[in-house]
């Protein structure tokens, strides 16, 4: 006896999705997250959001974009205790993915088999124009990745290269305006002796 697959609505049936959102600095990458997010929570659809702990710029618990559209998260330290809260959830939205470890990338498979849709936010190239951490992993096993830009500081040309205006030598530094500038191919390889990349 042929049995029909099942389709469509029933949770337990759907495939679910993983979505890259990646750019620079200053290009709307948590704009667009939370936008997605948001659309996703009018439709009455339960959505997790997560982001790791290092990004504790301005509130613990709220995704803060730069235009103060917040959305509530949960700071976690790894990658795999997402798969802890994420039980009922359609939506799971992670933020800053860059600071995660390459688990990440296994997660967001196990969710997306699980069915949900899994919508992923972070920086692709650190401030030396380097893939960072996990990124090109998830961006390989994504079914849709948007790249966003931002305008570059100096020219204002299509900018994707977070310049850093002060060196501390970790990839890692966390920091706004008075730290990095969004900058195109052509001006992030301008000779400036006012400041040093690694
Ligand atoms: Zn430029």
């Amino acid at each position: 006896m042929f049995i029909e697959p099942k389709r469509g609505r029933s949770k337990d049936s759907r495939m679910g999705w993983i979505e890259v959102i990646c750019g620079s600095m200053f290009s709307g990458k948590t704009e667009e997250l939370i936008r997605r997010l948001n659309r996703a929570k009018i439709a009455k659809q339960k959505v997790e959001i997560f982001k790791p702990s290092i990004d504790i710029r301005y509130h613990e618990e709220d995704i803060v974009s730069h235009n103060q559209n917040a959305i509530r998260s949960t700071p976690i330290n790894a990658a795999t205790e997402i798969l802890l809260y994420t039980g009922d959830c359609d939506v799971v939205g992670i933020d800053e993915a860059q600071f995660f470890d390459e688990a990440v990338v296994d997660v967001a498979n196990s969710l997306a088999a699980m069915g949900k849709r899994v919508i992923i936010a972070g920086l692709d190239m650190d401030s030396t124009g380097k893939p960072f951490g996990p990124m090109p992993g998830l961006m390989a096993v994504a079914e849709y990745v948007t790249k966003v830009h931002a305008i570059c500081m100096i020219c204002g040309d299509i900018a994707h290269y977070s310049y850093r205006k002060v060196s501390n030598g970790n990839q890692v530094m966390l920091g706004e305006a008075d730290t990095y500038e969004a900058r195109c191919r052509k001006c992030y390889h301008l000779p400036d002796e006012s400041a040093e990349k690694l």
